[in-house]
């Protein structure tokens, strides 16, 4: 199957979904790869290296999207990119199909199958191809290296010949993946770390990377993590019972990374507006939540701003394309490992078995039928 990669045009989307290593792989399960000239520039991949791996670099979107059986991208298609393709071709992308219901209709209308990267199950045989966990994982370590970069002072504390400099004080909210991997990085930098999630099963983690869990005085101990293994929203005490730890809180500590979601909603408000005026002059937020309305009262989308009491509140939503290299390397991986289940045989032809329960999860759109959303896995 000739399976081909298109260059992202979203604004400020550095990422490909296809890079030279995993061309190589999806060749030895029997596929021909194509991508569109240019494709790899922002990651770093230059179109010698794609032609070096056996690839054919084709001049642009729509001469890839003629000769391709299957298309992969990272960022969902935009309608013409959607358009340009025909009945029984497959895309692999991102896709949101909650939030693009018009994208869904047009991938019906077009007979074109959609594989939703966004919707693969959270099982553990699909770990591989879970291409939320990669990019939280690249989020969450980038949102301390920003964080970082915006305090003008040392995370490590230190005792030198000038002075003793305490080290950093940093709150991390929410300890999913990206909030485990933020956890992570500010450790790994030497800053004293807290973590606070309302799911209790996460104290012992947070602990065990050397962190110190936000515990709060409430019966029964932590309340919102009703629904496998994912947060739901918190009672009202509770919350009232967070943002009081938190007010506690605010004056202490010199970096606040939030990362609290819950699944199919706006980002819960946990980091409100008197906190931020609390804080010390120089201190930082990373709202990691952004694109969901952000769990701080002040985030914009997309900026970084200063406030009057000098808080710098950074509400990037490119993490992962900050860090297009790495991040391409793994949602390429990513793919290739979907692409490897859907090539049972590894002779090059694709076998969209709707009984799997991966394939299935991640089936928004096939044979001119929208497949979503999924009914529950078999599998846990
Ligand atoms: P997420 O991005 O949906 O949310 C981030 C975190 O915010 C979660 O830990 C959540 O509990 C927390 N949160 C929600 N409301 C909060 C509040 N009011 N205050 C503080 N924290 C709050 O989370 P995620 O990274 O997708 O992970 C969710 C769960 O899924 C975790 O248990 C994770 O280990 C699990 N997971 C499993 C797999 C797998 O099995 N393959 C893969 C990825 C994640």
């Amino acid at each position: 199957m000739k399976i081909g990669a298109l260059r992202e045009t979203a604004d400020g989307e550095s990422r490909v979904a296809l890079t030279p290593d995993s061309a190589r792989h999806l060749q030895k399960l029997g596929h021909e790869c194509l991508v569109e000239a240019g494709a790899g520039e922002k990651a770093g991949i230059t179109d010698e290296a794609y032609a070096e791996a056996g690839v054919t670099v084709l001049a642009d979107a729509k001469a890839v999207t003629k000769a391709s059986d299957l298309l992969v991208k990272v960022r969902g298609p935009e309608a013409d990119e959607l358009e340009r393709m025909r009945e029984g071709q497959t895309l692999i992308s991102f896709f949101w199909p909650g939030q693009n219901p018009e994208l869904l209709e047009q991938a019906k209308r077009k007979g074109v199958t959609v594989v939703a990267m966004d919707m693969v199950p959270r099982i553990s045989r699909a770990q591989k191809m879970d291409a939320l966990s990669s990019m939280a994982n690249l989020a969450g370590y980038r949102a301390v290296i920003e964080a970082a970069n915006n305090f003008g002072r040392f995370f490590t504390g230190q005792v030198t010949a000038a002075g003793k400099i305490p080290p950093a004080r940093v709150l991390v909210v929410g300890a999913g993946v990206a909030g485990l991997a933020a956890i992570g990085a500010s450790i790994s930098l030497g800053a004293i770390t807290y973590a606070f999630d309302v799911r209790p099963e996460v104290a012992e983690q947070i602990e065990s990377m050397g962190a110190e869990f936000v515990f709060l005085d409430f019966e029964p101990a932590q309340d919102g993590s009703a629904t496998g293994g994912y947060a739901a929203p918190s009672s009202p005490e509770f919350h009232a019972k967070q943002l009081a730890k938190f007010r506690e809180l605010a004056p202490q500590v010199d970096i606040v990374i939030t990362t609290a979601l819950i699944p199919g909603r706006p980002a819960p408000k946990l980091w409100t507006e008197d906190m931020v005026r609390a804080m010390k002059r120089g201190s930082v937020v990373v709202d990691l939540a952004a694109e969901r309305g952000g769990n701080c009262d002040l985030t914009v989308p997309d900026e970084r701003i200063v406030t009057d009491n000098g808080v710098t509140i950074i509400g990037y939503t490119d993490f992962p394309s900050r860090m297009a290299a790495q991040a391409s390397s793994l949602y390429s991986n990513n793919i290739r490992h979907m692409l490897s289940d859907l090539t049972p045989q590894k002779d090059g032809v694709v076998v969209h078995d709707m009984e799997d329960d991966v394939i299935r999860g991640s089936t928004v759109a096939h044979k001119g039928e929208i497949t979503w959303p999924p009914p529950p896995p078999k599998v846990k």
